[in-house]
């Protein structure tokens, strides 16, 4: 089975994904480091840009019934059997990302392409099975057991959990206005 983690950057898909990999004793793969060992796609300047169809193919002559947790904002262009996207506050994606050095530009994007959900969107243009996963407030050990739950449910489809536009006025100043 695959299982993609995707998410807006600075949601917490490594954190989590490694979690998950450990507890369910499934392989764990960061989409970019497989890209890069693979020699797929391009850097352009400090950005590696990737085919997702390639990489898609890829991705599913090596993994193709593995258990594997695949682990990208990207990941849910895999052939994926489940996909959990995980959100956040936008506030928050802009705190750990400025933390990270990111520039004031780059955490404008993924500020407000958390507002919009973006990244649900893509998921759920994607695959039919589809959770959402709310991690504000939360520890990575309760989204964990939350995900687990989920399974032990087999629960495939939960999406329109989140709504971020109470949060404009708390993130202006990172928006890129
Ligand atoms: P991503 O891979 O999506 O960019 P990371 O997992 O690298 O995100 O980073 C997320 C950061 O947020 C980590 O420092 C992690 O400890 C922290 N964090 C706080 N709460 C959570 C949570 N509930 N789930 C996941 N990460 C969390
Ligand atoms: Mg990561």
């Amino acid at each position: 089975m695959i299982i993609a983690v995707t998410g807006t950057p600075g949601v917490g898909k490594t954190t989590v994904s490694k979690l998950l990999a450990e507890k369910l004793g499934y392989e764990y793969v960061n989409l970019r480091d497989y890209a890069l060992e693979k020699g797929l796609g391009e850097m352009k300047g400090e950005e590696l840009e990737l085919d997702v169809d390639e990489l898609a193919e890829n991705f599913e002559r090596d993994f193709k019934n593995k258990n594997v947790i695949v682990d990208s904002h990207l990941a849910h262009y895999m052939p994926a059997d489940l996909v959990i996207v995980l959100r956040a506050h936008p506030k928050l994606i802009a705190e750990r990302l400025k933390e990270r050095g990111y520039s004031k530009a780059k955490v404008g994007e993924n500020v407000e392409a958390e507002l919009v959900d973006v990244i649900l969107v893509e998921a759920i243009e994607e695959n039919e099975n589809v959770v959402e996963i709310d991690t504000t407030g939360k520890t990575p050990e309760e989204v964990l057991e939350e995900i687990l739950d989920l399974r032990r449910r087999g629960v495939k489809k939960r999406v329109g959990l989140v709504d971020w536009s109470d949060a404009y006025d708390d993130i202006l100043p990172y928006l890129r206005l």
